[in-house]
């Protein structure tokens, strides 16, 4: 593999992708490419997972071109690195184990002065008899001990981004580590150094920013990407209608139909990736979501629907709630 970095998609295999995604894991491609990066896909199999979608996606992103530089990655199969950072984590005082249902979470976030989304630290303080007496009752899921409450990345699309950092979940009750801590452990063992992915995501980065910041791990570009959405304004779902390769193709859509629809919608010439990737331009791609009309896609695909005009447009600082 090239010494230069890479970038990645890293599905769920929770259930096919849809054109949203298959845009993002395009989008993806283009910038590791367009720098001369590898590209990487990895199984994010840790939970939510559909016998045989793994081999599913797979095969819907290599219809589009789409291939993975180096050996597919699962996160099942690397739980060994993810308890050694937590083993880091924990020698350093940065651990602590939380009893908290979700109940009780959501009535502290809502609490006079709660944040929605936000665990106050309510078990940080926990002694150790108390702990022993809880732990009897309910395991404990384990939370980092932050050192801040907010955090900020440069993201290549939303700008400069502060989010909240809060006591987060390292490890949950059920013994399954958490995507934050499983996602900054592996991207940096993959030299993974550009994380391109939806915006759906945005608010989590400076937690997985904090995060790697704290195992010494180096911070990766990151460029969020705006979702599909349904005309109604929705993130877009296969539930509103033919919105996956399996069912376009039923309609008449061949894959590489599909790939044009996609490379359209980023103000891209659609023939082809190669011919997109000579013109890729990250300036220039929308800042806004891609609105996908399911009752559109159904009629034919034989002209390509033009993508949304694409106005180049400079980054804006974000402050998320
Ligand atoms: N596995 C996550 C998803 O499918 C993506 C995580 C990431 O790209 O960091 O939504």
């Amino acid at each position: 593999m090239a010494g230069t970095g890479a970038g990645r998609f890293a599905p769920s295999p929770s259930g096919q992708l849809h054109i949203g995604n298959l845009r993002t894991a395009v989008v993806a491609w283009l910038f590791a490419r367009s720098t001369g990066r590898s590209f990487l896909l990895r199984v994010e199999d840790l939970d939510r997972v559909r016998a045989g979608t793994e081999e599913e996606q797979l095969a819907e992103l290599a219809a589009l071109g789409i291939l993975s530089d180096g050996p597919v990655v699962r996160q099942s199969e690397q739980t060994g690195r993810y308890e050694q950072a937590l083993g880091l984590l924990q020698s350093r005082g940065l651990v602590y184990e939380c009893f908290c249902t979700r109940r009780d979470v959501a009535e502290a976030a809502s609490a006079p002065h709660g944040r929605p989304g936000f665990y106050p630290g309510t078990c940080r303080g926990l002694g150790a008899d108390e702990r022993d007496r809880r732990r009897a009752e309910r395991p404990p899921s384990l939370r980092l001990a932050a050192g801040v409450g907010t955090w900020h990345i440069e993201d290549l699309l939303a700008g400069h981004v502060t989010a909240p950092v809060d006591d987060f979940v390292l490890r949950r009750n059920d013994g399954v580590i958490a995507y934050n801590l499983a996602v900054v452990v592996d991207d940096a063992a993959q030299g993974i150094d550009q994380v391109v992915r939806g915006d759906d995501l945005l608010e989590s980065a400076p937690r997985q920013a904090y995060l790697a910041s704290l195992l010494g791990l180096p911070v990766p570009t990151y460029a969020h990407v705006p979702l599909a959405i349904s005309p109604g304004g929705r993130r877009l779902a296969k539930r509103d209608g033919a919105v996956t390769l399996e069912d376009l193709a039923r309609l008449g859509w061949s894959a590489h139909a599909v790939l044009a629809l996609i490379l359209a919608s980023l103000g891209l010439p659609a023939g082809s990736l190669g011919a997109a990737l000579a013109s890729f331009d990250p300036a220039r791609l929308p800042r806004y979501p891609w609105v996908v009309d399911p009752a559109a896609l159904s009629s034919t695909p034989l002209s390509v629907p033009a993508g949304p005009a694409c106005k180049p447009s400079a980054p804006t600082d974000k402050v998320l709630p």
